[in-house]
Parts: structure tokens; C-alpha cells; sequence
């Protein structure tokens, strides 16, 4: 960050009404970085409120602060709306775009508060006063981490807060498997164990509470629906509003399951298409070089990070994945280059 000294003497002085917010459908980086950082300046005397543009999945509600969190959404417009306008600063967690945020997205833009972006997507869009983003931070989470560092506060981390960001270092990085782990990460990691963080706990509580329906829903992914086009390297699984009800897909069931398809050997681009019924949602990753952020954000409205990004189309589900199956031809090169460029050892 640029204004470190200014920043901090902003935050120095408490108590100030704080609006922490991040992205549509937040993911463990994204509410635990928010969370984390609710906790921290709770701490620093702060009166706190994070507010959601939608809800989350279930595995994700054991984070600490969690039953404070106010869902914009689910009636809760008015409120936000009220939270937002008389903030002296509003935190926007891990997302790039105001866009991300949906409706709230505007009635940040226009707040009289100091806005502070921190984040670690490509291309943020230029709205803050304070900007605190780097595209090789694996998450969020660990730029709050750095922050806090920064700020010489890190004997304010506590359990809680450290156990919110350590899930969201987690599961960026893939549990420590894709190439944003850095030393850094590692450091972090520990430094957040040193602070209580039990890991296995945040482990077992992210990535073992599966429900039947779930797992159901997974096998009838993978038997039924997962489509293998080995000369574009490619593989996609699509789903229709109907499969989701029939098996009483909650959100966050679907998280994941696109790592599956990228998992298959000789596999450089995976994708999941979901029809949720008001758009049909997409999914996209890669290994390598070919940036899923630039194909996302080229054919269909989204964007994010390198190896991993998200996407949405106006299209049927049915339209949407014959533009997809349409797309890979111009791409075959690309993606057949760059599976020997990974092979070649
Ligand atoms: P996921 O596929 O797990 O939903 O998202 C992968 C990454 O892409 C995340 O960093 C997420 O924030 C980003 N992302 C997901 N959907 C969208 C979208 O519609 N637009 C943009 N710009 N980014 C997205
Ligand atoms: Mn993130």
C-alpha cells in the first residue's frame, strides 16, 4: 500500500463505524479474510459489520463472527443500505469490480466513507482511496495477514481471526498444491498456528462435512455428466436447474467439482457450466500458462485470476455450452502447446 502512514492513522483512531464487504457468493477467502479482519479491528476498538451480497455455504459458518454477518439479500436491504451510508470506512474484500457485490456494488461507489480495496485479482477497477492488492498474494487472506504485519498488530491475532485467514490461505492455494504456494504462504501458515490456529480443525470443518445428497450429486457429476475432449485438452461438466433440485443442491455444492475435470491426465482446461436458473453460472481452470482470467473475461463476462475464473452468460445452458465447445478450436494451439510445454521434462 501506498499511504501505509495515512492508513494506519485512520485506523489508529477508534472508535470508527467500519463496513467490511466482499464478493457474491463469498468462498472461505472471502469471508474469512472479512471475518479475520472484522475480528482485528474489533480488537483495535472499531465498531464492525460485514455485510454479504448473498449467503454462503454451510461449511463456511463455524468462522467466528459469523451469526453477526447481515446477508444484503435476504431482506436486508434497507439496513445495508443505512450501514453503508453513515461508514467512515468501507473494507472490499477480495473481489476487483464493484460489480462483484451486485446492487451493493453501487451504493459503495456512491458512499461519502474511505474505501479500502484489498484483493488479489487481476485488473482492479479504480474506486478506492486506499489500495492494498497484489496478484502473487495467493489470497486475501494473506494480504490481510501482511497488513495486520504491516501494522505492527499481529499480537492482536487471536485463535479466531487466525483460524478465519488460515482457511482462506487454504483453500486459494488448493490445500497447498497450486503454484501460489509460496514460502510466504508457508510463513503465514505458521505464523497463524503460532496464533492458535488449529489446521486440521479448519481442514476437516472446510473439506469434510459433506451432506449424502452432496456426494450423490458429485458421483452423478462425474458418471454422467463429464465431457473429455482430448484434442482441445479440454474437459466440462454442465448442469441443469433440474439436476440441482433433484438433488437438493444447496450452495457451495458445486465448489469443487470443476477440479475434478482438471484433475484428468493431459487436461489443461476444465469448466463447469450451471444453469442457476437467473444465469448460467461458469467456472473455469487451467494448468499452465492458458489464462483462464482472459478467456472468462473475452466470451463471457467474468474474469479473476490465471488458473482460476469465473464467468456468467445470457445464453440457455444448452446455447452456452455450444459457444463454449465453439470457442476451443481458436484455442487449440494454445492449449496443445502448452500441455507438452508441462510435459517436457
Ligand atoms: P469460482 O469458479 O470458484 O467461482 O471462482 C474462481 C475465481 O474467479 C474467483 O477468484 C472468483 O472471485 C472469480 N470469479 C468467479 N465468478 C466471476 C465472475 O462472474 N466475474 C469475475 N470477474 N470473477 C469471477
Ligand atoms: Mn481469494
Amino acid at each position: 500500500m501506498q499511504n501505509l502512514e495515512s492508513f494506519k492513522e485512520l485506523l489508529n483512531i477508534s472508535p470508527k463505524n467500519i463496513v467490511i464487504t466482499t464478493h457474491h457468493k463469498p468462498d472461505a477467502d472471502a469471508l474469512g479474510s472479512s471475518l479475520g479482519l472484522a475480528g482485528f479491528l474489533k480488537k483495535k476498538g472499531h465498531h464492525v459489520q460485514v455485510i454479504t451480497p448473498t449467503d454462503y455455504p454451510d461449511f463456511l459458518t463455524w468462522m467466528d463472527g459469523n451469526s453477526e454477518v447481515i446477508i444484503f439479500n435476504e431482506g436486508n436491504e434497507t439496513k445495508s443500505g443505512e450501514l453503508i451510508e453513515k461508514a467512515d470506512i468501507i473494507f472490499c474484500l477480495d473481489f476487483p469490480s464493484l460489480y462483484r457485490i451486485n446492487e451493493l456494488g453501487e451504493m459503495v461507489r456512491e458512499a461519502s466513507a474511505a474505501k479500502v480495496l484489498i484483493d488479489h485479482h487481476q485488473e482492479p477497477e479504480d474506486f478506492a482511496n486506499f489500495t492494498f492488492w497484489s496478484t502473487s498474494a495467493a489470497a486475501t487472506a494473506e494480504l490481510i495477514y501482511d497488513l495486520i504485519k504491516d501494522m505492527g498488530d499481529t499480537h492482536l491475532i487471536d485463535k479466531n481471526i487466525a483460524e478465519c485467514l488460515y482457511a482462506g490461505i487454504m483453500t486459494d492455494t488448493g490445500s497447498f498444491k497450486h503454484p501460489n504456494t509460496t514460502k510466504n504462504v508457508h510463513l503465514i501458515s505458521a505464523e497463524l498456528m503460532d496464533h492458535g490456529a488449529d489446521v486440521s480443525k479448519v481442514a476437516k470443518l472446510i473439506y469434510d462435512t459433506n451432506s449424502v445428497d452432496r456426494l450423490k450429486f458429485i458421483g452423478f457429476a462425474l458418471s454422467q455428466k463429464l465431457v473429455v475432449l482430448k484434442e482441445y485438452r479440454t474437459a466440462y461438466i454442465h448442469i441443469t436447474a433440474e439436476e440441482l433440485k433433484r438433488f437438493n443442491s444447496k450452495t457451495g455444492d458445486t465448489e469443487g467439482l470443476v477440479n475434478y475435470a482438471l484433475s484428468i491426465e493431459g487436461i489443461i482446461l476444465a469448466a463447469i457450466i450451471i444453469d442457476r436458473t437467473e444465469a448460467v453460472k461458469m467456472s473455469f481452470r487451467s494448468v499452465g500458462e492458458f489464462s483462464v482470467n482472459e478467456f472468462a473475461r473475452d466470451h463471457f463476462e467474468g474474469g479473476g485470476h490465471k488458473n482460476a475464473a469465473g464467468g456468467k452468460s445470457n445464453l440457455t445452458l444448452e446455447e452456452t455450452v455450444k459457444k463454449f465447445e465453439s470457442l476451443l478450436p481458436k484455442y487449440k494451439d494454445q492449449l496443445n502447446n502448452n500441455a507438452r510445454t508441462l510435459t517436457a521434462h
